[in-house]
């Protein structure tokens, strides 16, 4: 079982939590920094990845990723531009692999269907803060971690808190989430005087919360930030970050040659992702080293 603390006391992200002061300064949609151009790499080798040969033979990858997640994961609907950290690492991977942008074919998916996206070969890989964890594992595989975060909590503005030394500060209140993610399972097996609302996506959280019908919105403090920066005069993140979340890449299970790829890139581009990381999440103030690839994922 996935432990519950305040990670403050320990020390870790602590960049991540000075961040949170300023977590409204952030720019909505998370295109306030120019994305590095990614060069599409030429004569890749890439043996015994199931997964590669599907995407050359179909010509081109099919990403699985989130919309609604301003900094991260997210798809102007105007302008049809998608736009954030996540999106970035996918772009880079494809590059790697030697896909250029047009090849590319983006799908939206929730965080409670990913498994079941990756297991059907609906996609081949998924970006999208989607945490490692040995639940998962059983049907997935990871590469990475490729950024840490942890759990927090998102109120409206004029709420009186403005820290959370426990998750049982919300005991009897509503707290909303999405089904299938780590922050709705561990309240659920948690924390049981917390009344939980869950959606397919944490957009429509964000709504009940600025409507008033919950109290508040609970996932990674990375992904409330970028709600936050959207309605800075309506909405606040509290400080107190709870679980350790290690964010990775989820590809078909076993497909080891396709994870050694993926980890070898983090593990050498080191400029690279410092490049986009400034270019998006870092625009909304978090300050993070980038994690060590962990070669057992
Ligand atoms: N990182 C957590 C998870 O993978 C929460 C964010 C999400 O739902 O994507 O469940």
């Amino acid at each position: 079982m996935r432990k519950f603390r305040n990670i403050a006391a320990a020390g870790l992200a602590a960049g991540a939590l000075f961040a949170l002061a300023a977590c409204n300064s952030g720019t909505p949609g998370g295109d306030g920094g120019d994305a590095p151009e990614q060069e599409v790499a030429e004569d890749v080798v890439l043996e015994g990845s199931p997964t590669y040969d599907a995407m050359v033979d179909n010509g081109g990858p099919v990403i699985g990723v989130k919309e609604d997640q301003p900094n991260l994961g997210f798809l102007d609907a105007t302008t049809g531009e998608r736009s954030g950290f996540d999106i970035e690492i996918a772009r880079w991977i494809a590059a790697e692999l030697g896909f250029a942008e047009d090849d590319i074919t983006y799908e939206p998916i929730a965080s409670a269907n990913r498994e079941q996206a990756l297991v059907n070969g609906d996609i081949d890989y998924y970006v999208g803060t989607y945490s490692i964890t040995d639940q998962r594992k059983e049907q997935v595989s990871f590469a990475g971690p490729y950024f840490e975060t942890g759990q927090g909590f998102l109120v409206a503005a004029d709420s009186e808190m403005t820290e959370v030394s426990d998750v049982s500060d919300f005991n009897g209140m509503t707290v909303c989430s999405a089904t299938g993610s780590t922050p709705i399972q561990n309240i659920k097996e948690n924390f049981p005087e917390i009344d939980t609302a869950e959606y397919d996506i944490y957009s429509q959280c964000v709504e009940d919360l600025l409507s008033g019908k919950v109290d508040a919105v609970t996932t990674d403090a990375a992904i409330l930030i970028g709600y936050a920066a959207q309605s800075p005069d309506e909405l606040k993140v509290l400080d107190g970050l709870f679980t350790e979340e290690r964010y990775g890449v989820g590809l078909p299970k076993d497909d080891t040659a396709l994870q050694e790829f993926i980890n070898t890139m983090f593990t050498e581009g080191g400029d690279e992702w410092q490049a986009i990381f400034d270019a998006t999440l870092g625009q909304s103030g978090i300050e993070i080293d980038q994690p060590a690839v962990d070669p057992v994922m």
